[in-house]
């Protein structure tokens, strides 16, 4: 995957996409295979938006089944088993448990009847069933779950993922397929002609040029940002079509043990969770209207404060501020309905919304993760019915870059021996790295039997780690993110690249070492990385 604006500019397309986040991405990817001449730019890096910033799981999202959501819920069960084949190390089953405290909202009866229905719209066999179980079982297998009010509990099933390598994933298959790709790439301009955009003012913002990128069709991809995008059309009319709210997490001590933990907030109809991640355990997540400048979201101390308060609520031993490791903020896209609607209330339903005035373009306002695959595939055969084009092909069945692994057990285990008997990786690293990129593990190594000195650990990379890291990122590994996977600045390897996600934030003294390896590879790192990224830490 290279990038090259100039060719890039040179070209007429079937279709542009804005955003690199998981749903322009997902939609580039589904037209590129369908055969159409695609292009996809970015302002920032692929993924820097929401798209690194949630909860990180494929999920029907219980919690919509109260609002009567059959239909999202249905579909997002689908897709977190389709994800599972397709993608089998990026969407990982993870057992939740489900705590019911006198007080709660919810009773052990409403429960067991909703997990029912989830169950029906699709598990994964029969081990992915619920199950309910007594206070006491709870405690058995969370022992730090607060034993006084517990009437029952119940463990049932969703996944978890990396969702910046979901997206980094998503676009290098649209790449493969032909489709071309530029991160670091903003849209400033948009030109039409009688109600019909044109082309697009692109500038690659490592240099300063500006590009004319034309073509036929245009979607909008541009989550927190997709209002400000169609502003740039002549016409635009001042509405909205997206409310945004802050989601904010933090990384604690791995309390929950192996199990995830899907609790209600005290006095509030809302659920936090937290699950087993890198080491520690992720908590989230707040749900608070956000007005200022997307690209500056960042979590604040009353976020934190509301986080740790949710979580005390159901353990024996409270966590506190020194507990709290690497947190980061992210912003929800809502489809805007019922203004004064408490923002846990909004349909995490996608809607896809054209404006008079731009009428070869479609804006894609909210959506989750989970359903972008789907939404990528509709919307690509939609914008094909509109050139008048039938796709060839779609992602329905096709494995992600990484996905070829069959069931990931057996890959993990014969992989992790191979990688530690071929290139005497530590079996720690050898874990994580084939864990990280799924079937590309080797691509990953093999530049080590040529250079052996990326083998190393990136330099500055060991104390710091704080624990929340398996073992040493390689410099092989930085090397890769550089060479096929357009990681440009230090951040787009620790955060979006390095399978690391937030918890890359500790590594943070490696970034003067991980800017020299991308520069060997022709990365521009003299521009300080990420600085919303760093913002928010
Ligand atoms: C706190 C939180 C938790 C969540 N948890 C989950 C979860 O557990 N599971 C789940 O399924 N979903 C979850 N979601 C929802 C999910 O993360 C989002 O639906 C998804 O990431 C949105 O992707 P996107 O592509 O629409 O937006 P983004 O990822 O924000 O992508 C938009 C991109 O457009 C780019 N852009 C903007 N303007 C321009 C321009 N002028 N030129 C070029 N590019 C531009 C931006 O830089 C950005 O990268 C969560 C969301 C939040 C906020």
């Amino acid at each position: 995957m290279k990038r090259n604006l100039e060719a890039l500019a040179r070209q007429q397309y079937d279709l542009v996409v804005i955003g690199g986040g998981i749903n322009g991405a997902a939609t580039a990817r589904d037209a590129a295979m369908g055969g159409l001449k695609v292009a996809l730019v970015e302002a920032r890096d692929f993924s820097s938006g929401t798209s690194s910033r949630s909860s990180k799981l494929i999920h029907g999202g219980l919690r919509y089944l109260e609002h009567l959501d059959f239909k999202l819920v249905r579909e997002a069960r689908q897709e977190r088993r389709r994800l599972q084949k397709l993608a089998p190390h990026l969407a990982r089953p993870l057992a939740f448990l489900l705590p019911i405290y006198q007080g709660n909202p919810f009773s052990p009866a409403t429960i067991r009847l909703g997990l029912n229905v989830y169950d029906l719209f699709g598990n994964l066999g029969a081990a992915d069933r619920h199950r309910m179980l007594d206070a006491s079982r709870a405690c058995e297998l969370m022992p730090a779950l607060r034993r006084e009010g517990l009437r029952a509990a119940a463990i049932y099933h969703d996944s978890g993922t990396d969702d910046a390598r979901l997206t980094i994933e998503t676009v290098l298959d649209a790449a493969d397929h032909g489709a071309a790709v530029a991160n670091y790439a903003e849209v400033r301009a948009i030109a039409s002609d009688e109600g019909r955009v044109t082309a697009l003012e692109v500038e690659d913002t490592l240099s300063g040029r500006r590009y004319e990128v034309a073509s036929r069709f245009f979607v909008n991809a541009g989550g927190p940002w997709v209002d400000r995008v169609r502003a740039l059309v002549k016409g635009f009319d001042g509405s909205r079509t997206v409310r945004l709210t802050k989601g904010t997490h933090v990384v604690v001590p791995p309390v929950t043990g192996q199990l995830a933990l899907l609790a209600a907030v005290p006095g509030e109809d809302r659920i936090f969770v937290m699950w087993p991640w890198h080491g520690g355990a992720m908590l989230g997540t707040t749900d608070t209207d956000y007005d200022g400048d997307p690209a500056a979201v960042a979590p604040e101390q009353a976020d934190i404060d509301y986080l740790l308060r949710a979580a005390n609520s159901v353990f024996a031993e409270p966590l506190t501020d020194s507990n709290v490791r690497c947190p980061w903020a992210g912003l929800r896209a809502l489809v805007l309905d019922g203004a004064g609607k408490d923002p846990s209330a909004v349909t995490r339903e996608h809607r896809l919304h054209e404006d008079p005035w731009a009428q070869n373009m479609i804006s894609i306002c909210g959506g989750k993760l989970t359903t972008a695959r789907a939404l990528g595939e509709a919307l690509a055969r939609q914008v094909a019915a509109r050139l008048g084009a039938t796709l060839e092909g779609s992602s329905h069945r096709a494995p992600f870059p990484g996905g070829h692994t069959g069931p990931l057990e057996p890959f993990l285990r014969k992989s992790v021996d191979q990688a530690h008997r071929e290139f005497h990786v530590a079996p720690g690293v050898a874990e994580r790295i084939v864990g990280t990129y799924g079937s590309r593990w080797r691509a990953v190594l093999d530049p080590i039997l040529v250079r052996p000195e990326l083998a190393e650990p990136v330099a500055g990379i060991g104390e710091s780690a704080g624990g929340y890291s398996e073992g040493p990122l390689l410099a092989a590994e930085a090397a890769f993110a550089a060479d096929q996977e357009m990681a440009m600045k230090a951040d787009d390897f620790l955060l979006r690249r390095s399978g690391l996600n937030w918890a890359g934030t500790l590594l943070r003294d490696a970034a003067p070492a991980v800017e020299r390896i991308l520069a060997s590879y022709g990365a521009f790192s003299a521009v300080p990385s990420g600085s919303a990224a760093r913002s928010s830490l």
